[in-house]
């Protein structure tokens, strides 16, 4: 099997891009049945509180274990099933695992966890967003504020006439919703204004550098600047070091989520610290 290295040095498959037409289809089939086969599961990235070290929420991140093809980081199949429509059944098991498990803890006594959810801009076209996610929450008796989407800058790209009315039909079921990785992609201001958005996430590829990066310390410094005037919730992602959390800290921004806290835990391994 073909490997590369990610950023952090790790080894990681890269089968849809690397390998032959033959294992490419292959790939596309374990893709389309891997909800069925039950190879899919969470886990949950604590938020965490830069001041005190609280924790305040997670993000739930999929993880696909393959029978035939071994473990699979979501950036090298959530574009894949963007591309073949397969996101939309995929994002709806997410969504449905992610009430589940939010329901499981408060059973356990453990209090209402805010548990972020990652949503492709494909599950705002054409599929109705808002009334599964009403349904969900329905099903499982949860307020509508324990959840929180996160949609990346493709959504803005998009510019679906569908965006705005599904938008203010999940603020109205209490929902809050974020921009991912603010700052990656096409970051027009515009819409920050226009759409009923809560939250930015600073992306990791700004929060890496900082504090000794100049441009870095400049872009996170505008990113906090911008939460700041509209009044949005600002995440800081990929934490690493003390460093890192200390100037963000000091930048006004009130949570962040990265390895120095914790990577994506196992259900009963994040209950353990709530
Ligand atoms: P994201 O939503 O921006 O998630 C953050 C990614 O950064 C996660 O990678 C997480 O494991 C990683 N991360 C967390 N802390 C650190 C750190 O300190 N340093 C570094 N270098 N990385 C850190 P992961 O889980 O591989 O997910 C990658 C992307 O795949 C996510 O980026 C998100 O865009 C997408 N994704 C994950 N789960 C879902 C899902 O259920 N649905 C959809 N549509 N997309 C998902
Ligand atoms: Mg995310
Ligand atoms: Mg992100
Ligand atoms: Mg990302």
């Amino acid at each position: 099997e073909s490997k590369r290295r990610t950023r952090n040095g790790r080894l990681a498959y890269t089968p849809a891009l690397a390998q032959s037409q033959r294992d490419r289809l292959q790939f596309e089939t374990q893709l389309r049945h891997a909800a069925d086969n039950q190879e899919f599961h969470l886990v949950y990235q604590p938020q965490v509180d830069l001041g005190s070290g609280r924790l305040v929420g997670a993000e739930a991140l999929i993880r696909w274990r393959s029978e035939r093809l071994g473990e699979m980081r979501p950036d090298h199949f959530i574009a894949q099933a963007e591309g073949t429509g397969d996101i939309v059944r995929i994002g709806d098991w997410v969504l449905r695992e992610a009430c589940r498990q939010v329901a499981a803890w408060h059973d356990d006594g453990l209090g209402i966890v805010r548990v972020a959810v990652n949503v492709s801009y494909r599950q705002l076209l054409g599929s109705d967003l808002m009334a599964s996610v009403r349904g969900l929450l329905r099903e499982f008796d949860l307020p509508g504020d324990a959840l929180e989407l996160e949609f990346t800058e493709r959504v803005l790209i998009e510019d679906a006439p569908e965006t705005l009315g599904n938008f203010a039909a999940l603020r109205a079921l209490g929902v809050s919703l974020a921009i991912d990785d603010f700052g990656e992609g096409y970051s027009a201001l515009n819409y920050l204004r226009r759409l009923p958005i809560q939250g930015l996430k600073l992306s990791p590829m700004f929060v890496s550098g900082v504090p000794d990066n100049q441009s870095d310390v400049a872009v996170c410094e505008a990113v906090a600047g911008i939460a700041r005037s509209l009044r949005l919730a600002l995440v800081a992602e990929g934490i690493e070091n003390e460093a890192q959390r200390r100037f963000l800290l000091e930048l006004g921004v009130p949570v962040g989520q990265g390895f120095l806290f914790a990577p994506g835990l196992a259900p009963a391994d994040f209950a353990k610290r709530l």
